[in-house]
């Protein structure tokens, strides 16, 4: 796994510029107004600790907290649009994180996260310990990973996409409580990272299974880029986003949707780590438009979108839904429903309406429902 000296260069960079084109794309500047909590003033951070003039201490770590790795700072950060180097915040963010961990220094609400994932598989950790994952042998076509949120937090996810691949006749497996490990990954947890990653596979290669689901995309992200370099070598499966499975059955002809609600008004929510991460934006859109559905487009989408905060969900909860309700205000007026594709997406876009009507008295009757949950409702 990378160290932080890798960085050393871009990060001398990005201080000799402080051009700050990053700042305004920032979901958590956007709301704390503060530079030590913004792109540029983390690396600045960063810069200085691997220059030796600061050292590492817990409020180090808390500070570099504040950061959901959700890259709207790359699309706009003058190095990455102007030369051939690439600030990349979902690499040294998390090193940053590991560092200081690695130092001894610990946040409580990391520990949480830590202890539930040993406990229970799960972030959330109020998994019933009998109901962990047991290792099945067997020979599936197809394994739906379900991953933390949609296994515990918003069950309906998971019994949408049984639903529509079970009517689709998907030979298929659903493995529920089970963490990727990303979250570990993500707060800087990467001591056992690798045996979190053996035992995972151990529980796939068992069931034989040539391709790997899930509505999460962070699962899908870290599954296809990031378990390789820990297992050596190509995976022996393919790794898909659910919506891609979708619209190859939508396209086909095999999943017919019918929607015949012309009046209704939908807008679609791009995950951060959907569109920037994995680059699937348009999957969703073709389903929907498959159905004739009136989408209307938010201004920020596609790899533009703004991050629902779901990133800081478990470290740093208010901040979280404030940038949640901040997205929600981006509405078009007289959405009805708004969709996205991530279960992480969905539960804390859900809690930013709430914030938004009673902090901002933003007048919605708008519903917010995975891409999957929506679409089962109308399968032919
Ligand atoms: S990755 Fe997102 S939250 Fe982190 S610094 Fe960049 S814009 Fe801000
Ligand atoms: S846009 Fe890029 S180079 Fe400019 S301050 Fe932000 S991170 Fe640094």
């Amino acid at each position: 796994m990378d160290g932080l000296s890798l960085y050393r260069n871009i990060v001398d960079l990005c201080v000799s510029c402080r051009c700050g084109k990053c700042l305004d794309s920032c979901p958590i500047y956007r709301v704390v107004r503060r530079e030590m909590v913004s792109p540029r003033g983390k690396l600045k951070v960063i810069h200085a600790y691997l220059k030796g003039e600061i050292s590492p201490s817990e409020s180090l770590l808390e500070s570099i907290a504040y950061c959901t790795l959700c890259l709207a700072c790359e699309v706009n950060c003058g190095i990455n649009r102007l030369t051939s180097m690439h600030i990349s915040m979902s690499r040294i963010i998390p090193s940053f994180r590991w560092e200081l961990i690695k130092n001894g220094y610990e946040l409580p609400q990391y520990k949480s996260i830590i202890d539930a994932v040993w406990k229970t598989d799960n972030i959330f950790g109020d998994v019933n310990h009998k109901s962990k994952q047991q290792i099945h042998s067997g020979d599936v076509e197809v394994i739906y990973w379900s991953g933390c949120v949609a296994s515990v937090r918003r069950r309906n996810i998971d019994i949408s996409i049984s639903s529509i691949l079970s009517k689709l006749k998907v030979d298929f497996k659903s493995l529920n409580n089970l963490c990727c490990g990303y979250p570990l990954y993500q707060i800087g947890y990467w001591k056992d990272l690798e045996a979190i990653i053996d035992k995972n596979m151990e529980v796939i290669r068992r069931l034989d299974s040539n391709t790997v689901v899930s509505s999460c995309p962070a699962c899908i992200g870290f599954i296809r880029d990031f378990y390789p370099k820990i297992v050596e070598g190509k995976l022996p499966f393919r790794v898909k986003h659910i919506s891609e499975v979708f619209q190859e059955y939508v396209e086909s002809g095999d999943l017919k949707l019918n929607f015949e609600d012309r009046d209704i008004a939908v807008a679609y929510h791009d995950p951060c780590h959907l569109a920037r991460y994995l680059n699937i934006y348009d999957q969703p859109r073709n389903i929907l438009k498959n159905m004739n559905i009136n989408l209307i487009e938010m201004e920020k989408n596609k790899l533009e979108t703004e991050c629902c905060g779901g990133g800081v969900r478990l470290v740093l909860p208010e901040l979280s839904t404030t940038i949640a309700a901040q997205r929600i205000l981006t509405i078009p007026k007289n959405t009805n429903y708004l969709l996205t594709s991530c279960p992480t997406c969905t539960i804390n876009l859900g809690d930013g309406v709430t914030i938004a009507k009673v902090l901002y008295d933003f007048n919605t009757d708008v519903k917010v429902m995975d891409l999957a949950e929506f679409i089962c409702q109308f399968i032919k």
